[in-house]
């Protein structure tokens, strides 16, 4: 079976409680979700193993939460305000207003990476004839702002204008010097965030892949502007593999190539330790947690891609159904952000260096930057199989990630004391694992429900388990049983969810 579909993707979530779209009862709003109980679980898990990886296990990154709503002075400094861009492009005949890129994209398969407002311009005046036969009858293209506005307080005013935040990282500059003081941070290290962004898209498309409203993990790794190549951990990635597509192999029309880091950055394809680092580090992220390494591959913008803040970005890309696209931006951003914000406010935010005695301004040699929905469709992506003998989807999400870890099932829904048992089962597994007890239909058809939902294990309670004190294990990608005395449950439910 070929891959699913974006949209049929978006109806099996829906179907099975992940995914809604946003009002629905009425009508709907473009770029907006809700999440059902399983998706509110997956994408806990997802953040919550994020979290675990690159705060909590580390000694170098402390997190933060910072508010959605910011003095707007934060986004005026960080450029957001004026700048942060796309291309509009509005047709006439269909009334409707489109992304300029996506749409050259999509009519005429050009690679749009990197275009500015003026090659955009040329290309829909030289593909003019060719929009009019597809039905476009388009106006021309002009800069559209993506920040979402509010007011705050009683005052609808000008000057109580704010923006929603369109993206976590700038809190961390803004709190940058009280964060690294309170957490006596040294040199290298990190700081991450995790939480609510807000995009006016202009064409909200493709599922969870371009929302309005979505959120994001990232983290900026600062270093010493003059030590930006000591990693102290880069033998740890030195033979991890990639697939790499190189500025240079895009603008000779190669194809990506599959290397190993220690070679991507002797052919000096990756230019800092740092940055490699931290690409192999996110792509590893993501297959420790079932993710399949080869539907991924590191992307670096070309020259007029990248944004004016970055001395270089890559993309960790992976090929989804409507073709590669960027899964979580990896940037270079120097020191751009704590000058600039130094610039606005007045304060000083430099870093005293012990050794120099010097002040100094630290640069983000990257900055992992990954948007949770886009995490979310691809473990569902790659967990979802259709089992041609169970004639059944099975939902096979690494054990962290399942929303629900365990099924418990009475054999049976007619006998009071199966029933009794298999609720005592339950509720002593609940303590510890998410558990559902589904006493609904035949134990196939509970089964292949729980398959479904990713259930990593079910249990059976029967009529031996009256006599023997015993249940039955079913793993969920194997089909394989096992029985077990309820005495040894946990430890053995315990081994599995490992
Ligand atoms: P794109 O090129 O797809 O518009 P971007 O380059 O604007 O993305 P960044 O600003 O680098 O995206 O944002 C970092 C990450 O946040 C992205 O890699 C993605 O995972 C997530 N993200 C950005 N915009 C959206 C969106 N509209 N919906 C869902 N996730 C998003």
């Amino acid at each position: 079976m070929g891959k699913l579909t974006i949209d049929e993707m978006a109806t099996f979530c829906k179907r099975k409680g992940f995914v809604y779209q946003n009002s629905e009862i009425y009508g709907g709003l473009a770029g907006f979700y809700d999440f059902g109980h399983l998706g509110v679980e997956l994408k806990n898990n997802i953040k919550k193993e994020w979290w675990k990886t690159f705060v909590q296990r580390r000694d170098d990154v402390v997190g933060i939460d910072g508010s959605i709503i910011s003095n707007p002075k934060v986004w005026r400094a960080s450029g957001h305000a004026k700048g942060f861009d796309d291309f509009i492009v509005e047709c006439k005949k269909r009334k409707q207003k489109f992304r300029a890129d996506q749409l050259i994209e999509e009519v005429l398969e050009l690679d749009t990476h990197g275009m500015k407002l003026e090659d955009i311009k040329r290309v829909l005046d030289e593909y003019k004839e060719r929009f009019e036969k597809e039905g476009y009858d388009l106006g021309e293209p002009k800069r559209f702002n993506l920040m979402f506005t509010t007011n705050i307080g009683p005052e609808q005013a000008d000057k109580s204008e704010a923006f929603l935040r369109p993206e976590t990282a700038q809190l961390i500059f803004a709190d940058f010097r009280l964060v690294a003081e309170n957490a006596r941070l040294k040199l290298p290290f990190g700081i991450a965030q995790q939480g609510k962004a807000f995009r006016n898209e202009i064409s909200p498309r493709d599922f969870l892949f371009r929302m309005r409203e979505f959120e994001q993990m990232e983290l900026e790794y600062f270093v010493h502007p003059e030590k930006q190549e000591d990693c102290e951990f880069i033998d740890e990635v030195l033979d991890y593999e990639l697939n790499i597509y190189s500025a240079e192999m895009q603008s000779k029309k190669e194809n990506m190539e599959k290397m190993t880091i220690k070679d991507a950055l002797d052919k000096k394809i990756i230019k800092t330790k740092w940055h490699a680092y931290w690409l192999a580090q996110m792509h590893k992220w993501f297959v420790d947690l079932g993710a399949r390494a080869h539907h991924f591959r590191i992307r670096q913008h070309v020259k007029d891609e990248l944004s004016h803040y970055a001395a270089d970005t890559w993309d960790l890309e992976y090929e989804f159904p409507f073709g590669w696209k960027e899964l979580q931006g990896l940037s270079n951003r120097t020191d751009f952000d704590l000058k600039q914000h130094m610039q606005h406010s007045k304060k000083d935010l430099s870093l005293f260096d012990e050794e120099t005695k010097k002040k100094i301004v630290p640069h983000v040699i990257c900055e992992p930057s990954q948007g949770v929905e886009r995490a979310f469709l691809v473990f569902m992506f790659d967990a979802y199989n259709y089992d041609e003998k169970r004639e059944n989807v099975v939902l096979k999400l690494n054990p962290k990630l399942a929303p629900v870890k365990l099924g418990v099932f009475p054999l049976v829904s007619n006998k009071k004391e199966i029933v009794d048992k298999a609720r005592e089962v339950h509720e002593m597994l609940k303590c510890c694992w998410t558990s559902t007890f589904d006493t609904g239909g035949s134990i196939g058809r509970r089964y292949a429900r729980a398959d479904e939902m990713g259930v990593v294990a079910c249990i059976t309670v029967d009529f031996d388990s009256l006599k023997d004190d015993s249940v039955t294990i079913r793993a969920r990608d194997t089909t394989e049983q096992v029985r077990v005395k309820i005495s040894e449950l946990r430890n053995r439910v315990k081994d599995i969810i490992k």
